[in-house]
């Protein structure tokens, strides 16, 4: 089954702006909540989509890919080792759902563990390569301001020779428990804010937190044969948890720059290649330099017409992963002469009175044929 737009999911129009498709996407979002819908297939699988097609749409690089490509901007997943994109829609659904939902579900879902261990969040670092670079692969160095875990107090938060207390408000839960009304209510404790630890003598690099900014400086290896759109992403590569907690993921956003004479479709390159009237109605030759770093050899015979394709095999993009290369398609464009002179529009004059029919079949044909259909 085809997969719905985006934007008709969230019900708003393609030139929707951030506020709108926030607001969309709060209205389906709460209609299709499976807390609302408890055991209806049909309302979680809208969830599923609802949140998808936010978020997506919330982000102007991906909304941008989606415009220009539709799904197949982000179909680049199962290729195995750090790439696709199955941990991100986890981590973005987390995400998105905490801002929105955070105050609305009674302090929403529960992020932190006992201990105040928390996973680090995200980073997202947005890489631009040339065509030829997607070619031949490339290792990119990267500079990623991160937080880590602080090394004086190895991210306790606590003085070196002191350490953290447990809760006296929660006992450690995180959680605390008020009666209102007819209901008992559990909030975050206001303590330690849910820590379920104190911290008395915090340490002095860190302030508490158990974590510094640092900028990293990370090599990452871009495979010959990526494509406009993908993700990488690098495990473990995000900002450092709190406390002890996992570290989050690193997510390269790559995009592929528009090259100046070949244009992209998979693994074949296209190249439309403007040649005279004489070469075209004479013959010739001419060279093209491709991604190899070698020139071809494009020789055009006697009579080519325009829109005519020629097929250099293998010179194209090689296919990720994979031995394959795709071809390079040069497509001829006939450039009629302008600016003549006397002396070729005489030229052109005789050679235009001494031709016939089969010096231009086409046309003669066309038009005959024609005549043929409107007049019977
Ligand atoms: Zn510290
Ligand atoms: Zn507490």
């Amino acid at each position: 089954m085809a997969k719905a737009d985006f934007y008709e999911t969230l019900g708003v129009s393609k030139s929707a702006d951030e506020k709108e498709l926030k607001s969309a996407f709060r209205k389906m979002a709460m209609k299709y909540h499976p807390d609302k819908n408890p055991g209806d297939a049909s309302a979680e699988q809208k969830f599923k989509d609802v949140n998808e097609a936010y978020d997506t749409l919330k982000d102007p690089q991906k909304r941008a890919a989606y415009d220009r490509y539709g799904h197949a901007a982000f179909e680049q997943g199962g290729m195995g080792g750090g790439f696709g994109g199955g941990g991100f829609q986890g981590g973005g659904f987390s995400d998105i759902f905490e801002d929105i939902f955070g105050e609305m579900m009674g302090g929403g879902r529960q992020r932190r563990s006992s201990g105040g261990r928390e996973r680090g969040g995200d980073l997202r670092y947005n890489m631009e390569i040339s065509l030829e670079e997607a070619y031949a692969g490339k290792t990119a160095q990267i500079r990623v301001p991160t937080s880590i875990t602080c090394d004086v107090c190895t991210g306790s938060g606590a003085k070196p020779g002191t350490s953290p207390k447990t809760c006296a408000t929660c006992q450690g839960s995180g959680r605390v428990r008020a009666a209102q009304g007819f209901f008992s209510i559990e909030r975050t404790c206001p303590t330690c804010h849910g820590r379920g630890q104190t911290i008395s003598d915090p340490c002095t690099k860190c302030h508490g937190h158990g974590r510094v900014t640092e900028e990293r400086s990370l090599s990452v290896n871009i495979p010959s044969g990526i494509e406009d759109g993908t993700r990488i992403r690098l495990s473990g590569e995000g900002e450092a948890g709190v406390r002890g907690g996992p570290a989050g993921d690193l997510y390269i956003f790559l995009s592929v720059k528009p090259h100046e004479f070949y244009q992209r479709d998979g693994a074949d390159l296209y190249c439309t290649v403007p040649i005279s009237m004489t070469t075209a109605a004479l013959g010739g030759t001419f060279d093209v330099a491709t991604l190899d770093g070698t020139k071809s050899r494009v020789s055009v015979p006697e009579g080519t017409q325009a829109g005519r394709q020629f097929r250099l095999k293998g010179k194209g993009m090689p296919v990720l992963r994979s031995t394959q290369v795709g071809d390079l398609y040069i497509q001829i464009q006939i450039e009629t002469p302008q600016k003549l002179t006397k002396r070729q529009r005489e030229l052109l004059k005789e050679f235009e009175e001494i031709s016939s029919k089969d010096n231009n079949p086409e046309s003669s044909g066309f038009f005959a044929r024609m005549k043929e259909f409107f007049e019977g």
